[in-house]
């Protein structure tokens, strides 16, 4: 199997299982116990939270860890939108239909459920917000506004700077998913200038269920796990230390090895880039075509059954992903595809081909390879 599919999940780094390891048998404590053991994982808690706030540039006490990314977001919107409506009585949530559903969801939910104000805000042809699109939707009413800083469907990477700058300007505040960002841009919440932001460390070859909320200094949020006042009481419940510590490790050899990383996949990206919008005609690129991460392509096939296709690829031995939602028999095409304009026939016909640490050249030349084929057979059975 050659897997193509680095922005559902990754390996866990070898180097990162290593450092977790300890932390299930021997350094088993409880890092609210005051006995030695509950000590020794105490510090090993203390320790991640440094390496996590050195790669964002914050303090240690402005880490909340969680229990994934999902969770992040959930704390992050909820948190911040009961918070701010308490003080101040605003409502109204910005965000745009190309978010994950961890924060279009929520942002939903807020909206049905407990009486917020949602607005989508525009989004340009490549699936970027852009200030002017901020500045125009914000109120004396708004709250928050929550945009990523990549996305994870099509690979553009949003312009988190300004969109803060906005923000910060208007007096709401400002939150970013960085979820799928962070194995490859750089995640200094100063240069950035957000007020809170979201990880999850199964992006970067840290282990799955475990996440990072930063909450800048004087962020008011209202607790979703209250209990016995874990995370500086955001986020109540023992914490899960091999997995916390894994998530330090594997952040900061993304930080660390960024440049190495990012050096190997774009040329690989660019020569299936390059190489696809040739060999298969009625083929676009979705997404911006330079400001994207540096692993990711995505493209529309018009007149494909998207999840056919995956199937295909998989039956030849690939593992790539579409944006598409589609279940058999109810295909729905993906509701960010369709928010960059494409209609159906096109928007069906959706591939996402991300690229990590062990794909080889030999790996794109076989996919190159095999993929013009299995579109004309997808192409020939959506005749029928
Ligand atoms: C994967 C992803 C999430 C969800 O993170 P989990 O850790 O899987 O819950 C949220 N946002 C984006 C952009 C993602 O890529």
């Amino acid at each position: 199997m050659i897997y193509l599919d680095y922005a559902a999940t990754t390996p866990v780094d070898q180097r990162v299982l290593d450092a977790m390891m300890p932390y299930f048998r021997e350094n088993y404590g409880n890092p609210s116990s005051v006995h030695r053991l509950g000590q020794k994982a105490e510090s090993a808690l203390d320790a991640a939270r440094e390496k996590v706030a050195a790669v964002l540039h914050c303090r240690p006490d402005e880490i909340i860890f969680t229990s994934c990314g999902t969770e992040a977001d959930n704390l992050a919107l909820r948190g911040a939108a009961m918070a701010r409506r308490n003080a101040t009585g605003e409502k109204w949530i910005l965000t745009a239909k190309t978010e994950h559903h961890a924060v279009s969801k929520t942002a939903e939910q807020l909206e049905k459920e407990y009486g917020f104000l949602l607005e989508w805000l525009d989004i340009n042809e490549h699936g970027a917000v852009t200030p002017e699109s901020l500045t125009k939707a914000i109120c004396s009413d708004t709250a928050l506004a929550s945009l990523m800083l990549a996305n994870n469907e099509i690979g553009t990477i949003n312009p988190i700077a300004d969109l803060a700058k906005v923000a910060k300007a208007n007096n709401i505040l400002f939150h970013t998913d960085a979820v799928q960002a962070a194995a490859y841009l750089d995640v200094n919440v100063e240069t950035l200038g957000v007020d809170l932001m979201s990880l999850g460390g199964h992006k970067f070859y840290g282990p799955k269920g475990v996440g990072t909320l930063y909450v800048r200094k004087g962020t008011k949020l209202i607790p979703h796990m209250t209990g016995g006042g874990q995370e500086y009481s955001l986020r109540a419940g023992t914490q899960n230390v091999p997995y916390i510590v894994g998530f330090a490790e594997a952040l900061r050899l993304a930080a660390e090895e960024r440049e190495a990383r990012t050096a190997h996949v774009k040329p690989l990206r660019d020569h299936i880039i390059g190489n696809l919008l040739e060999a298969v005609p009625d083929s676009k690129l979705t997404g911006h075509p330079e400001n994207r991460l540096p692993n990711h392509a995505s493209f529309v096939f018009k007149d494909v059954d998207g999840n056919l296709l995956l199937q295909m690829l998989d039956s030849a031995g690939f593992a790539c992903s579409s944006g598409s939602a589609c279940k058999t028999g109810n295909p729905e095409p993906s509701e960010v595809i369709t928010a960059l304009g494409y209609s159906r026939d096109w928007a069906l016909g959706s591939l996402r081909i991300t690229l990590g640490v062990n794909t080889t050249a030999e790996h794109i030349d076989s996919f190159l390879k095999t993929l013009p084929s299995l579109i004309e057979k997808a192409r020939a059975l959506n005749q029928r």
